[in-house]
């Protein structure tokens, strides 16, 4: 069973008397452990599809299973829930908390969980480690680096250990070689077992995951060769 599976999806957006098709008919696999980035220009449909896979809105049309369960009819509360238990998020501005030390803005999301304060604190420090800043965990967002930021942030999405992270444009806010960096700690994750789901516009960051998708005009389609093979036992 995929982690992630959308069966004939489509969203539509009503603007006045025009109907906007931002996704029409998607059909998609994401499996345990997979690193996929979904490419396409702008317009095309990625933020919408972002928000179906991250549960931030509703499909039109179409099913929608996360982790064995239908998440395509769900109320608000429950998709909130959702994605507080199953995604952890990745945005191209970082999002932190400017007035909390980054082991404050990582614990975040574990209070929203009602990990208990001493738990709370270890798997904050466990993923700021993981991602090599144990050593800047009282600092705040303003004293480190645009990439530095964007580790904090994805130690943010990682603590708890969700099942998926799901990055949005991570890297375009940074320069080439911070991009790389970042690009090159999301493949290491991966190979430690995170599912990652990368929305990106950049060709060359899309070339860092295992499969690549396209989407133009609210459609999709598989690049590339079996990048499968690649896959770690
Ligand atoms: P991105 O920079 O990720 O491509 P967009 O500029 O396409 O983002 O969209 C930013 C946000 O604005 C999205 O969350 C989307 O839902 C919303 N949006 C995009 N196009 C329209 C539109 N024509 N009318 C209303 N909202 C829109
Ligand atoms: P991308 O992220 O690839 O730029 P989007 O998903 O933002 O693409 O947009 C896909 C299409 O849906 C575009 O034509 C956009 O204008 C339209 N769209 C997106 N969000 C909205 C919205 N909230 N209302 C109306 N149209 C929207």
């Amino acid at each position: 069973e995929p982690l992630i599976r959308i069966d004939a999806l489509s969203k539509q957006y009503k603007m006045g008397g025009e109907t906007v098709h931002a996704l029409s008919d998607i059909t998609l696999r994401i499996d345990h452990g997979d690193f996929i980035a979904i490419i396409g220009p702008s317009g095309s449909g990625k933020s919408t599809l972002m928000n179906v896979i991250g549960c931030l809105d509703a499909p039109t049309s179409g099913t929608y299973w996360l982790d064995g369960e239908e998440v395509s009819r769900l109320r608000e509360s429950r998709l909130a829930e959702i994605r507080n238990q199953k995604i952890g998020f990745i945005f191209q501005g970082f999002n932190l908390l400017n007035k909390l030390s980054a082991l404050e803005n990582v614990e975040l999301p574990l209070i929203y969980r009602g990990v208990p304060g001493k738990l709370r604190k270890e798997q904050a420090v466990d993923a700021l480690r993981k991602v090599g800043l144990e050593d800047r965990i009282g600092h705040r967002p303003s004293e480190l680096s645009g990439g530095q930021q964007q580790r904090v942030a994805i130690a943010r999405a990682l603590a708890g250990n969700p099942p998926i992270l799901l990055a949005d444009e991570p890297t375009g806010a940074l320069d080439t070689r911070t991009g790389v960096e970042v690009m090159a700690l999301m493949k290491k994750l991966n190979q430690e077992g995170h599912t990652i789901v990368l929305i990106t516009h950049d060709l060359q960051i899309s070339e860092q995951a295992r499969r690549v998708v396209r989407i133009q005009d609210g459609q999709i389609s598989e690049e590339g060769g079996d990048s499968r093979s690649e896959r770690q036992p």
